[in-house]
C-alpha cells in the first residue's frame, strides 16, 4: 500500500537534515569537526524543458531536499560522499577521473580563477536528493560546494556568482553541456515561489507557488555526460546555423515564434524540424504557464504541463515509456497536469493536483504503475524552498 497519507512527511525522506549528516560524515571521515557547512537545493522544473540552452524561459522550483557540504581547510584536497563513504585524496591539477569527485574539482578550479578557493580542504557531502533523477543533484552539489569553499577563502560571493561558478564547473570542467537553469535556481531559489528565468536576458522573476508539488520518480536513472543531451544540443546548434541562413540576426532558437515554424519546415533537414518545434512551442508554453500560475489558474497551468510532456515525447523524443505512462495516469486520476521534468531519458515526473484529492491521485497512479511495471514508484512532495545557504550546525 502506498504511504501518501501524510503530506508533511512524505515517506523515504530521512528526517535528519543533510547538514547534520554532512557534519557527522565529516567527523567520522576526517576525525575532526568541519568549519563551514553549506547546503543547496535540488530543483524541479515546472515547465520550460530544453529551453535554457536555447535562450528561452524556464520555470524551476527549489526543492526542500538539499545537498550539504561540510568542509575544513587542510593541507590537501580530500573528498568523501555518503553515497560511497570512501575518502578520495585528489590532485586538482590531474586529469578528471570520470567520477563524482570531478564536480568538486571543477568547482575548485573555477574558484581559483577568482582567487576564491582555499589552498586545500577536506570535504564531506551528503544529500537527501535522488541522484541522477533529473532533480539536479549535480547543481546542488556544485552550488553548495562553491558556497562552502568560497566562505572558507574569506569571500562572500553573490548568488549570481555562485551560480556562474557552478555552471562553469559542470559545463567546462566536467563536460556536461548543461544550460544555466539548475545552478541558477539552486542559488536563487525563494521559499514559496517558482522562478521564471529568462535565460537570454538573465531576468529572474519569482512567481508565487503556494501549494505542494508531487514528484514521481520513474526509477530509471539517466546518464548525461556524453549522452543523449549532448546529441540534442548539437542538433539545436545545427538547427540554429540553418535558421541563420534566412535569419542572420538570430541568436537563439527561442527567438523564433510559432509563426516561423512553416519556414523552419521548408528549410531544415527533416530530423531537425521537430527539435525546433519543441523549443519554439515550449518557449510560448512556459511564458503562458508563468502567467497562469501568477493568476492562480492551475487548470490552465496543468494543461500546459501535459502539452509540454507531449512535445517532449513527440518532438524532442526525450521521454521514456514509464514517464508517458505516469502522465497518462495522472490525467486520468484528476491531476491538474504532470510532465517529465529535467533533461529526460529517465528521471522524474512533476505533478500538480487539487489539494483535496492529491493524495488519492498519486496513490492511484502508484497502483497503476505497479500493475504495469511490477514495482511501486517512489513518490514524494515538496513546497517551493530556498536557495543556497550557510548552515549553522551545533558544535
Ligand atoms: P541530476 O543532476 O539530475 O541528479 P546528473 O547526471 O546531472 O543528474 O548528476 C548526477 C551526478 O552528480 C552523479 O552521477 C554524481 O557524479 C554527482 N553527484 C550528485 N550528487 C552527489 C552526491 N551527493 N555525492 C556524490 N556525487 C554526487
Ligand atoms: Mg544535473
Amino acid at each position: 500500500m502506498l504511504q501518501v497519507s501524510s503530506r508533511e512527511k512524505p515517506f523515504s525522506v530521512t528526517q535528519l537534515s543533510p547538514a547534520r549528516l554532512a557534519t557527522s560524515l565529516f567527523a567520522t571521515s576526517f576525525a575532526t569537526r568541519p568549519v563551514v557547512v553549506a547546503s543547496a537545493p535540488g530543483r524541479v522544473n515546472l515547465i520550460g524543458e530544453h529551453t535554457d540552452y536555447n535562450g528561452g524561459p524556464v520555470l524551476p522550483v527549489a526543492l526542500e531536499r538539499r545537498t550539504a557540504i561540510a568542509a575544513r581547510a587542510a593541507g590537501r584536497w580530500a573528498f568523501v560522499s555518503a553515497v560511497e563513504q570512501e575518502v578520495h585524496e585528489i590532485d586538482i591539477e590531474a586529469p578528471m577521473r570520470q567520477a563524482w569527485t570531478d564536480y568538486l574539482v571543477g568547482v575548485v578550479r573555477e574558484l581559483r580563477v577568482l582567487r576564491a578557493a582555499p589552498a586545500g580542504a577536506e570535504i564531506a557531502v551528503t544529500t537527501n536528493l535522488p541522484i541522477g533523477a533529473g532533480l539536479s543533484s549535480s547543481a546542488a552539489l556544485t552550488v553548495a560546494a562553491a558556497k562552502a569553499l568560497s566562505l572558507m577563502a574569506g569571500k562572500r560571493l553573490s548568488p549570481a556568482a555562485l551560480a556562474e561558478i557552478a555552471f562553469r564547473a559542470e559545463y567546462h570542467q566536467v563536460g556536461v553541456r548543461c544550460g544555466r537553469m539548475d545552478q541558477t535556481i539552486a542559488a536563487h531559489g525563494e521559499r514559496g515561489s517558482a522562478l521564471l528565468f529568462e535565460t537570454a536576458s538573465g531576468t529572474l522573476q519569482p512567481v508565487p507557488l503556494p501549494g505542494r508539488l508531487w514528484i514521481i520518480e520513474t526509477g530509471i536513472s539517466h546518464r548525461l555526460t556524453g549522452g543523449a543531451l549532448n546529441d540534442r544540443r548539437r542538433e539545436c546548434e545545427e538547427a540554429l546555423a540553418y535558421c541563420r541562413e534566412w535569419r542572420p540576426g538570430l541568436n537563439y532558437l527561442a527567438q523564433l515564434s510559432t509563426a516561423d515554424l512553416p519556414e523552419v519546415e521548408r528549410r531544415l533537414p527533416p530530423p531537425l524540424v521537430p527539435r525546433v518545434r519543441h523549443v519554439v512551442t515550449e518557449t510560448a508554453r512556459t511564458r503562458r504557464a508563468a502567467g497562469a500560475l501568477a493568476a492562480g489558474d492551475l487548470t490552465t497551468l496543468g494543461r500546459l504541463l501535459v502539452e509540454g510532456h507531449e512535445s517532449l515525447r513527440l518532438h524532442y523524443q526525450s521521454t521514456i515509456p514509464e514517464a508517458d505512462f505516469i502522465v497518462a495516469s495522472a490525467v486520468e486520476h484528476g491531476a491538474y497536469g504532470a510532465r517529465l521534468t529535467g533533461a529526460g531519458w529517465g528521471g522524474a515526473v512533476v505533478l500538480l493536483a487539487p489539494p483535496e484529492r492529491e493524495a488519492r491521485t498519486v496513490a492511484e497512479i502508484g497502483s497503476d504503475f505497479q500493475l504495469r511495471y511490477g514495482r511501486m514508484p517512489v513518490i514524494w512532495s515538496t513546497c517551493a524552498s530556498r536557495g543556497v545557504r550557510r548552515e549553522t550546525v551545533a558544535q
